[in-house]
């Protein structure tokens, strides 16, 4: 499992996504979210790290309230 963030390669929508990528099929079907496209390029993005709220919130941590 890795969260990698990707561009959308069509020219007018130019989307980008962050995705927890859990296997490499889900990877291969793996679409922009907003024109639909299929060619995303994957970013890897050193100096910017993973936003670890949202990594929680996608593996259900919640944090008690006290
Ligand atoms: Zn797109």
């Amino acid at each position: 499992m890795a969260l990698y963030e990707y561009v959308c390669m069509n020219k007018k929508c130019k989307h980008r996504m962050e995705k927890i990528i859990f296997s490499e099929d889900e990877e291969k079907a793996l679409r922009c979210e907003k024109c639909n496209a299929k060619k995303l390029k994957k970013i890897m993005s050193v100096c910017s790290p993973p936003d670890v709220r949202g990594l929680n919130a996608a593996n259900g941590y919640t944090r008690t309230k006290e």
